[in-house]
């Protein structure tokens, strides 16, 4: 618990973390002591995992950021008041935009930031800044599955329907995703499939959700690392060479059947086995039970990280949503496709307008209409709006260069950890003119900056986060604000008012909201008729709000001009990095239960910390005996464009030909200084899971 002074209170709200956003009830008693208990909700039922549980540690830290810490003529960040800080950034500002023109100073935003965070940031760009260039790290969560289906639905909300759908199931495909890990609470949904025998996970390891399916609960297939999209065509070509699609439904619903057909005509399963290493029976197997799952009352497809975070990450996600339209389950009552979200406002931050291809409401930038609604909102010119800029792979590959982005404004992102080749951004952030970093705690990526400001987190101020499913909840302030710490929208008020942008920024957040709500309506992301006061009266929220919200998406329609879904065929695509020397061993990355993304907040809470304290990274027994590595053994794992320094854990839970290491960690332990800064091109997402490396023992070299 907490310690922090003021009047006892108790506030309803959600976990400062993932994206399943639990409710827990914070109570700050007379001491100032502050506690946490789970509390009833859909996606929780009042469960919590050790993150919810220890999230008030984070609440009184002594390394909190209070003051905004000025770099002087020596390097040395100094405290300086907050006049000075917003003039040195207004001049910064000035200075490089005079130089280079607007578009070289950049904002870099974050998934876990609350929607009016996410709104008022993209209109700060856009408004204040007048540059395109600003977009957010969600490029490296959720772009893949977005893009994906946005063009099959003309739709993007991560589950078009409430997790507690998935309870009736009696089969779940749960490709790429390890809930069992990084959202607990969630395996409550899986019950149903379980007893059915029906979970079927796809994970080139056993990882906590694959051991969900031990004991008849269902199957697990362990694919070669980057071979889901051919994994995926080879289903598909068992249920169309079958006769397993649902002709009914593709004939009312969905265009592009004779297209998909021949585009998986070559796929049968003994050439998919060849690729993905699993067996041909098994892909058989596995086409024939989401069939009859289909026909039987419950049958989900739902994607993860695991197959999205590849070059091919649009198609992979593409070709699960094929599948499920040629089974019919999409906007079906008892079936689906979905992607489970990762951070805590994946999908809010989404769809607000800090991405560099949209405005407000999911709206395309390019569509003169959505210019023009967004313009009258913010009481602009349409022609003031900047046009797209670049996704965040291109747009930090430019951070530094002298035509590029001379000055970073980052607000709740640690890209030093969690983008790709970690090792070259850095050496870009360096080469800025100006960077500032706003942030709690002094992250990886802060310790950049010739600037940081200290900003409110979770506990300390209002707002809204859009869950998962679509469903968007209240935040709720238990803690007095630190110091001198200020919310993000008091940030970009008082900038925008010193830059003298020509639309007024609202500080409060149920007006930020406001808002926000009507810069969305008409959008795809249509947030109008949801307010405060509906949210405090305990309403359910899912956008669109008609009446009393949409639950479930894709009924009667899906989001294309003509109301029908799009089969988009895909192709198996090459690896992007060249299979190197030595092991040849491939890298997957990937999340522990003890911590949160960069790791920024879970490594700072200390129970969690004691419990995962060191990037350990998996080998099988076979491949490190060959390696003459033991297990604890110290080790560095080399790719072409760094080297990360771990430890070793033995597992046969992973393939011989493949390791692990989770991406909290920060510096020398960094899995992103190994991952190539190439992206997929329709979504931006980077290539996170396949890259080359050879691992050595510390002692050997
Ligand atoms: Fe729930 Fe996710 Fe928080 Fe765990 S981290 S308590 S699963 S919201």
């Amino acid at each position: 618990a907490g310690s922090i002074a003021g009047e006892p209170l108790m506030v309803d709200t959600h976990c400062p973390y993932c994206a399943l956003q639990c409710a827990m009830t914070l109570t700050r008693d007379a001491d100032g002591e502050i506690s946490v208990a789970g509390r009833d909700f859909p996606t929780n039922r009042g469960g919590l995992c050790r993150k919810g549980w220890t999230s008030p540690e984070l609440l009184h830290r002594n390394d909190r950021l209070t003051r905004p810490l000025l770099r002087d003529a020596a390097g040395i960040p100094r405290p300086v008041s907050w006049d000075r800080a917003y003039q040195v950034i207004v001049d910064n500002i000035c200075r490089t935009q005079q130089r280079y023109g607007n578009d070289a100073v950049a904002v870099f935003g974050g998934g876990g930031l609350t929607n009016e965070k996410a709104y008022l940031l993209g209109k700060f760009a856009r408004v204040a800044l007048r540059t395109a260039m600003v977009d957010y790290n969600g490029r490296f969560c959720m772009s893949s599955a977005a893009a994906a289906a946005n063009r099959a639905f003309g739709v993007d909300r991560g589950l078009p329907f409430p997790v507690s759908d998935l309870d009736d199931a009696n089969t779940i495909m749960l490709l790429g995703s390890n809930v069992a890990d990084t959202m607990p609470p969630f395996t409550q949904h899986l019950t149903g499939a379980q007893r059915a025998g029906g979970l079927i996970v796809v994970d080139p390891r056993v990882s906590a959700t694959a051991r969900l399916t031990a004991g008849g609960s269902g199957v697990h297939l362990q694919p070669a690392p980057g071979t889901d999209l051919e994994l995926l065509l080879g289903i598909t070509h068992v249920v169309l060479t079958e006769g397993l699609i649902n002709n009914d439904y593709l004939d009312r619903r969905a265009n592009g059947l004779a297209g998909l057909r021949r585009s998986v005509a070559d796929l049968w399963p003994e050439r998919v086995q060849s690729i993905t290493g699993v067996p041909a029976a098994t892909i058989r197997e596995i086409a024939r039970r989401l069939a009859w799952a289909a026909d039987n009352g419950g049958c989900y497809l739902l994607t993860g990280r695991g197959v999205e975070q590849h070059v091919n990450g649009t198609d992979t996600a593409t070709a699960a949503i094929n599948l499920a339209l040629l089974l019919g389950l999409p906007g079906s009552p008892d079936s689906g496709y979905g992607t489970l979200t990762g951070q805590g406002n994946g999908q809010g931050g989404r769809e607000h307008g800090q991405k560099s291809d949209q405005l407000p409401g999911y709206r395309k930038i390019t569509d003169p209409a959505a210019r023009r609604h967004v313009a009258a909102v913010w009481g602009i010119d349409p022609d003031r709006l900047p046009g797209p800029g670049l996704p965040a792979v291109q747009l930090l590959d430019r951070l530094g260069r002298p035509d590029g982005v001379r000055m970073l404004m980052v607000h709740g992102s640690n890209l030093v950890i969690s983008a790709p080749d970690s090792t070259a951004l850095e050496r870009r952030l360096d080469d800025l003119d100006f960077l500032v970093v706003s942030d709690f705690f002094l992250s990886e990526t802060a310790r950049h900056a010739d600037l940081i400001l200290p900003v409110l987190q979770w506990a300390e101020e209002d707002g809204t986060m859009t869950t998962l499913e679509g469903r968007v909840v209240r935040r709720r302030a238990v803690s007095p604000p630190p110091g001198e710490a200020k919310s993000e929208l008091e940030i970009l008020h008082d900038l925008s008012r010193r830059l003298g942008a020509p639309s007024p920024f609202p500080t409060r957040p149920s007006e930020v909201f406001d808002e926000l709500a009507r810069a969305s309506a008409g959008g795809v992301a249509d947030y109008s008729g949801i307010d405060y006061p509906l949210l405090d009266s305990g309403a359910t929220a899912h956008w669109p709000y008609v009446d009393a919200g949409t639950p479930r998406l894709f009924g009667e329609r899906f989001g294309t001009a003509d109301g029908r879904a799009e089969l988009v065929p895909v192709r198996p695509t090459e690896p992007v990095d060249p299979v190197a020397t030595g092991t040849g061993l491939t890298l997957i990355t990937g999340r522990l239960l003890e911590h949160y993304q960069s790791g920024a907040q879970t490594r700072r809470v200390d129970t969690l910390n004691a419990s995962a304290p060191r990037a350990l990274v998996q080998i099988h027994p076979t491949t490190a005996a060959g390696l003459g590595i033991g297990d604890g053994d110290e080790v560095l794992v080399d790719s072409a464009r760094g080297r990360a320094r771990c430890w070793a854990e033995l597992t046969t839970g992973i393939r011989p030909d493949t390791v692990f290491l989770p991406f909290h960690y920060p510096d020398r332990s960094t899995a992103n200084r190994l991952t190539p800064a190439v992206a997929d091109p329709t979504s931006g997402m980077p290539e996170f899971k396949t890259a080359r490396v050879t691992v050595f023992r510390v002692a050997a070299i």
